[in-house]
């Protein structure tokens, strides 16, 4: 969100201007956006999450595919 008074770049969520400190126009188009873009940031924290456990989770089969082997080959 770009301040109309010093053309400061602001996040696109700010209610004042960051660096004058000028309020920013809250239009309805601008509402909603910045509800999309929550949605949507809402979502990568998500898929982020969901890739961390997989990750953590291929590693365990690793380590239990590994102690398999290893008893195996001692058998
Ligand atoms: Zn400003």
């Amino acid at each position: 969100m770009i301040c109309p008074n010093c053309h400061n770049e602001n996040r696109y969520d700010a209610l004042t201007c960051d660096f004058c400190m000028a309020k920013l126009p809250m239009t309805t188009k601008r509402q909603k956006e910045i509800k999309q873009r929550q949605k949507l940031e809402k979502k990568n924290k998500l898929s982020k999450s969901i890739t961390k456990l997989l990750g953590l989770l291929l590693g365990l089969v690793v380590i239990i595919l590994i102690i398999v082997v290893v008893y195996l080959i001692r058998k």
